[in-house]
């Protein structure tokens, strides 16, 4: 059977421990089950992604020993096919538009409620054309509502966990989308959410197993649902512990986890890390 994985960084700031172990994991499986690793580069976000991270990460990966396929997929180099597929939702309702600024998102929920998650309509016609031809932001949302009449199988989507998620979920895992509520697929600043473009590219690369932190679990949830309105196959999910630091908490770059470039300026060698993060 054919095997192709793929890390796929963010270039928002450079790599640090747990991206090493990420994309040594992911790498690691495609060799040793003979297969393909592809690297794309996840950088939609254009206010936070920089040109230097993305060549940091290349020096990065080649200095782990890590090696991957050409070209390099950008989503950058994408956003009309992504825009397109937002405009197929739109066609067949799947979407609307949803005017609310975060702010206004916020009001009326209690404090320990600002996660909740949020379910909408579109507003009245009369009064969507006046906000749009004010010029007003939107937000494009995925309708559950819409979602749940689209597909027979709603309440049947599952995916399989090869690995687990952060409460040990295992196993075929019953998707369960309506948790993330009416999730954004695009923005005034970001024109493509992260969700379209990962189920989407991860069907265009024909990737077989998602390999990547548990952080990401619950956007497998979300990201089956995105597979089947769009009729894309489901890869094989594993979804691996998260690395933690001497604190015992995750690496993470808010907190100025130490980066791989300054591993490697301070001497520490690839084997060296590997053996550190428990990986031979
Ligand atoms: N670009 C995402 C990140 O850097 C990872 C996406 C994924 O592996 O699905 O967190």
């Amino acid at each position: 059977m054919a095997f192709v994985t793929r890390f796929a960084p963010s270039p928002t700031g450079y790599l640090h421990r747990g991206h090493a172990f990420s994309a040594l994991t992911a790498f690691d499986a495609s060799r040793a089950a003979g297969g393909r690793f592809v690297l794309r580069i996840e950088d939609i976000d254009a206010t936070r992604c920089r040109p230097e991270y993305e060549a940091a990460i290349l020096e990065d990966l080649a200095w782990l020993g890590v090696s991957w396929e050409q070209p390099v997929r950008r989503q950058s180099d994408h956003l009309a096919d992504y825009h397109a597929t937002i405009e197929t939702l739109r066609e067949r309702g799947l979407v609307y538009r949803c005017f609310r600024t975060r702010k206004e998102l916020d009001i009326g929920r209690a404090p320990h409620d600002v996660q909740a998650p949020f379910t909408g309509a579109p507003l009245p016609p009369d009064e969507e054309s006046a906000r749009l031809a004010r010029g007003d932001a939107f937000a494009w949302r995925l309708s559950l509502e819409a979602a749940r009449d689209a597909l027979d199988g709603f309440e049947a989507l599952t995916f399989t966990e090869e690995g687990s998620g952060p409460g040990g979920e295992t196993g075929s895992i019953l998707a369960r989308p309506e948790t993330a509520g009416d999730i954004v697929l695009a923005r005034k600043d970001v024109g493509v959410a992260y969700h379209l473009a990962v189920v989407l590219d991860d069907a265009l690369q024909e990737i077989t197993h998602v390999i990547r932190g548990e952080d990401l679990f619950e956007a497998a949830h979300i990201q089956r649902l995105l597979q089947a309105l769009l009729n894309l196959p489901t890869p094989i999910y594993r979804h691996h512990r998260l690395l933690l630091g001497p604190d015992g908490r995750r690496y993470a770059k808010r907190d100025r986890a130490q980066t791989l470039r300054e591993l490697r300026a301070a001497g520490v060698t690839p084997q060296a890390l590997r053996a550190e993060m428990g990986l031979t």
